[in-house]
């Protein structure tokens, strides 16, 4: 697909959420409609992690900014740690319980804000959720919460004009979704998901998300606390960064839920500070689920349990048997 047609594309998807065509009001949040749900979760989650994403978009010519973008996003990057002075600057509001509050030129926005870094960015809860095809509910992506984030983050670099946030938005939504990897369980089951957003080098930690549809749970930190390198020569080795790749779920009716990839670790000797890419480990996670009414299968956060294996004792678990080695 050429550039064009990426942005164009990304475009028109932000243009119908950003009017409500899309994410018309249908509750959201849990399934009794309120409290923070998968599409909450991913704005937050977008707004905790906005620097790897727009670092991904400036460093690179595919993410096809022009000289005016580059300077406007680079100043929303640098920008970003005076955004985060402000402990309370998001804030989900509902335009049904605030009438107007979310009316901009004319038009329902998704989101505003002022014109000052740090000032509050209001998100409009009535937006962040659809009907999708047989009522089942859909919330906002990771994605098309980080294009939302970017465009009111522009404003408070002095941008005024919508569109042209718009379409940086867009831009980096388009080159976040070159790197994200989506595995799903399958038909009727498409709302379990595994999405990980890996940056493929040393010093940055895969993050890692599982949602079923209703919520999202975030098992990026988990996961950086639980994989250990291992030791090398007698020599502990610590862990500076790690890739995980080639998920998959395995499930069987009856039987636990059980997602499977590989991991690629970097590790580091805490004396010599040699660093060493470490291949040949897998990870194993187990997450427990539910019914619900309409026979969706739903998961049960916090029920998620940890295995980290070496693939050559557990070839079902890795894609690879390749033993742990390629040291440089
Ligand atoms: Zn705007």
């Amino acid at each position: 697909m050429n550039g064009f047609m990426k942005i164009w594309m990304g475009f028109v998807f932000l243009a119908a959420s950003f009017s409500g065509q899309i994410f018309a009001a249908v509750g959201g949040g849990d399934e009794a409609g309120n409290g923070a749900g998968i599409a909450e979760h991913h704005v937050v989650s977008a707004y905790l992690n906005l620097g790897e994403y727009l670092d991904l978009c400036l460093n690179s010519s595919e993410c096809e900014l022009d000289a005016r973008e580059h300077a406007l996003l680079r100043k929303i990057r640098t920008g970003l740690l005076g955004e985060y002075q402000n402990r309370r600057q998001l804030s989900f509001k509902k335009e049904s319980e605030l009438p107007g509050f979310f009316i901009i030129d004319g038009y329902l926005r998704v989101a505003k804000t002022g014109d000052q870094v740090g000032s509050t960015i209001y998100v409009n809860r009535d937006l962040l959720y659809r009907m999708g095809p047989g009522g089942v509910i859909t919330g906002l992506s990771l994605e098309s919460a980080i294009a939302i984030l970017v465009h009111e983050m522009g404003h408070h670099h002095g941008e005024v004009d919508h569109t042209v946030l718009d379409y940086l938005g867009a831009k980096v939504m388009n080159m976040v979704l070159g790197v994200l990897q989506r595995t799903d369980l399958g038909p009727n089951r498409r709302n379990i998901l595994a999405t990980v957003f890996d940056l493929d080098r040393a010093g940055s930690f895969a993050q890692f998300l599982v949602s079923d549809g209703l919520r999202a749970i975030d098992l990026s930190a988990v996961l950086k606390s639980f994989i250990q390198c291992p030791s090398l020569n007698d020599e502990v080795q610590t862990l500076q960064g790690l890739s995980l790749f080639n998920l998959h779920w395995k499930w069987k009716e009856g039987d636990p839920l059980s997602l499977r990839g590989d991991l690629v670790l970097f590790c580091e000797n805490a004396q010599s500070e040699n660093a060493s890419v470490v291949r040949g480990y897998g990870i194993e996670v187990n997450l427990a689920y539910r019914w619900d009414s309409q026979s969706r299968m739903r998961l049960q956060p916090g029920s998620e349990s940890f295995k980290q294996v070496l693939c050559a004792e557990n070839p079902s678990v890795c894609s690879e048997n390749v033993q742990a080695s390629s040291f440089k």
